[in-house]
C-alpha cells in the first residue's frame, strides 16, 4: 500500500537441471530479473542436456568424431574445464560421461559396472583429446562429454550478470546446492548461507557463510548415493579409477566469484582430498573453501576466517 520503506521482492521456484531451483530478486525490476534469469537457466538446459536429442552436447556426444561448430556457452566451459582439468591432474574431467553412465547417475538405474567394463570405458576419458579449433570442437570416437559438474555454477553466474544488466543489485539464486547472490541483502547486509551437515537431512547444517556478490557451491557424497551390500557409491567419481573419489572427505563448499570456478572446484577438490585441495588453494588461490572431513572435522581457508560461523550444535570440530 505504497508507503513502505520495504522493497518490492519477487520470489520462484522452478525445476531445472535435475534439481529444485529457488530464485529471489529485489526491487523494481524484481520480477523481470528473476524470470529472465528462469529463462536463461531453460536455455542453458537445452543447450547442455546429455539426455536431450536436440542438445549442442547431445550433437557434440553423438559426432563419429566429426567437427562441430560450438555455441560460446559451450566454449567457455570448455576452457573453464580443460583449466582446472589440468590444474587438478585430472580430478575433473568432463569426458567422464561414459562412466558416469555405467554406474546408473544420469539415470537412476544404479549398478556397480563390472570392473573389466569399467576399464575399457576408462580408455575414453581424457579430457585432452578433446580437439579445439577456433569455434570448432572435434571430440575422438567414443568419447562423450558431460558438464554435470559446472553446469549449474556456470548458469549461476550468467544468471548474476543479466540481472545486473538489468539494474538489480539485490539477488539470491539458490540452484540446487549452487548459491549465487547478487550484491548484497536489501539492508545491505550480507547474504547468510547455510553450509548443509552431510549427515543430517535437509535442513541441518555445518555452519553458516556470509557472502556478497559472491557463489557458493557444495559437492558431497551424500547428495545423489545408492547402496549395495552395504556400500555407498556416489555421483562424484575419480578419473583415475572410475569409482566413486574416496578421498576421506564427505564434503567441500567452494566460495568464490565466479559460480563456474566454485562449481568445477568442488568437484575437483572433493575428489582430491584434504593435502590435495589445500594445495590446489596455495598454488592457485582465488577461492575460499570450507572442507568436512571423514572425522567431522572442519576446515576453513584463511579468507573465511570471518565469514564462516560453525554451527555449535551439529558435532564438527572447527580446526
Ligand atoms: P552436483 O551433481 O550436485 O552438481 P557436482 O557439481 O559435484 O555435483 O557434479 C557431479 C556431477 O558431475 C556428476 O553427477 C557427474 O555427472 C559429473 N562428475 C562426477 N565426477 C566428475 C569428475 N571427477 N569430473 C567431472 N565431472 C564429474
Ligand atoms: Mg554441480
Ligand atoms: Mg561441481
Amino acid at each position: 500500500s505504497g508507503c513502505t520503506s520495504q522493497p518490492e521482492e519477487y520470489s520462484r521456484d522452478t525445476f531445472a537441471m535435475d534439481t529444485i531451483m529457488s530464485l529471489s530478486a529485489y526491487g523494481p525490476k524484481a520480477q523481470d530479473g528473476v524470470e529472465a534469469a528462469i529463462g536463461e537457466i531453460n536455455r542453458l538446459q537445452k543447450l547442455l542436456s546429455v539426455t536431450d536429442e536436440d542438445s549442442e552436447v547431445w550433437k557434440l556426444n553423438h559426432g563419429n568424431g566429426a567437427p562441430l561448430s560450438v555455441s560460446e556457452d559451450t566454449r567457455t566451459l570448455l576452457d573453464a574445464a580443460a583449466q582446472m582439468g589440468e590444474r587438478s591432474g585430472g580430478a575433473l574431467d568432463v569426458t567422464l560421461y561414459p562412466v558416469t553412465r555405467a554406474w546408473g547417475f544420469t539415470t537412476g538405474s544404479y549398478q556397480v559396472p563390472d570392473p573389466a567394463v569399467l576399464q575399457e570405458l576408462l580408455t575414453h576419458v581424457d579430457y585432452r583429446a578433446i580437439l579445439r579449433e577456433g569455434d570448432t570442437v572435434t571430440l575422438p570416437q567414443g568419447t562423450e562429454i558431460d558438464f554435470g559438474a559446472l553446469a549449474k555454477g556456470y548458469a549461476g553466474e550468467r544468471c548474476a550478470l543479466l540481472m545486473k544488466d538489468m539494474g538489480i543489485t539485490s539477488a539470491l539464486l539458490s540452484l540446487g546446492g549452487n548459491i549465487q547472490t547478487v550484491g548484497a541483502k536489501p539492508d545491505g547486509s550480507p547474504w547468510r548461507v547455510l553450509v548443509q551437515d552431510p549427515k543430517g537431512d535437509g535442513g541441518d547444517y555445518v555452519g553458516t557463510l556470509e557472502l556478497v556478490d559472491q557463489a557458493a557451491v557444495t559437492s558431497g557424497g551424500y547428495q545423489r548415493y545408492f547402496e549395495e551390500d552395504g556400500v555407498r557409491y556416489w555421483h562424484i567419481i575419480d578419473p583415475a579409477t572410475g569409482a566413486p573419489a574416496r578421498s576421506g572427505l564427505q564434503s567441500v563448499t567452494i566460495v568464490g566469484t565466479s559460480g563456474t570456478a566454485c562449481d568445477g572446484l568442488s568437484t575437483a577438490l572433493f575428489v582430491l582430498g584434504r593435502d590435495g585441495a589445500v594445495n590446489y588453494w596455495r598454488q592457485y588461490g582465488g577461492f575460499e573453501a570450507v572442507l568436512v572431513d571423514d572425522s567431522d572435522t572442519v576446515w576453513i581457508t584463511a579468507g573465511l576466517a570471518d565469514k564462516f560461523t560453525l554451527n555449535n550444535d551439529a558435532g564438527y570440530t572447527l580446526r
